[in-house]
């Protein structure tokens, strides 16, 4: 959908091209902002501007990616070695294949101990039933020295607001009104959200196991959206 007071066309700096391109606006809102040439949208800009900053030569890296297509995943396999993918299927073993993508829960992974440098998400950890497993999760299959860099919605507020949980396997209580995103993996099915990450998403990280962890505010199109881009290092003095 387009909104035509809001639609804009302006030339700048894509961190995922590397070059000055058209960006286009449909919307007031980041994700209607995008790069015309490489369809990132300012999420994803921003999440590899952060890794810029931090890993500015990453052609080694291991990398894992929570998702199996999209720009981002294009800008670890160009510029990565080693890049894993998965997507998360209800009815395939974690391990297994759907359609030649890997189904990984990230509750519970199936790769070994200090399997990569670098994973990342966009979008994800919302949608995590038990998300203290998953970040513990990803901080034990980062090699020393490893980062996670990642995005979820991030709101002002200090504290996470817990939307529903587990109270075991397939039983699930709702302690605010259902809030759902659509998943485009999955054909628009839309997808549970258990919260709203806080500023404490910071000590939540350390509480998995992680040493360090910051929130960095993106600023990556010629636009006002400024994206929040968390990073989590696995070891102290990697800053
Ligand atoms: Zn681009």
């Amino acid at each position: 959908m387009v909104s035509w007071r809001q639609f804009s066309i302006k030339r700048h700096f894509c961190s995922v091209c590397n070059a000055v391109r058209p960006m286009v606006r449909l919307d007031n809102n980041e994700i209607s902002a995008r790069c015309t040439v490489c369809r990132s949208t300012s999420i994803t800009l921003s999440l590899v501007a952060a890794l810029n900053e931090i890993r500015p030569n990453f052609t080694n890296l291991s990398c894992y990616e929570l998702s199996a297509r999209g720009p981002l995943l294009n800008y670890l396999n160009k510029h990565g070695s080693d890049v894993r993918c998965s997507e998360y299927y209800q009815q395939i073993t974690p391990g297994g294949y759907f359609q030649g993508v890997q189904c990984q829960d990230v509750q519970s992974l199936t790769y070994a101990n200090q399997s990569f440098d670098l994973c990342t998400s966009t979008e994800v950890f919302e949608h995590v039933p038990d998300d203290h497993r998953g970040f513990a999760e990803i901080c034990r299959v980062l090699k020393p020295g490893g980062v996670f860099v990642f995005t979820v919605p991030l709101h002002e507020m200090d504290k996470t607001v817990e939307r529903a949980r587990l109270i075991e396997p397939g039983k699930l209580e709702h302690l605010l009104v259902p809030e759902y995103h659509l998943d485009p993996i999955r054909g628009h099915e839309p997808i549970l959200v258990y919260r709203n990450y806080g500023q404490d998403i910071v000590s939540r990280l350390l509480a998995a196991g992680f040493a360090h962890a910051e929130i960095k505010p993106i600023k990556s199109t010629p636009w006002a959206f400024i994206t929040p881009v968390v990073i989590a290092y696995r070891d102290e003095g990697d800053i």
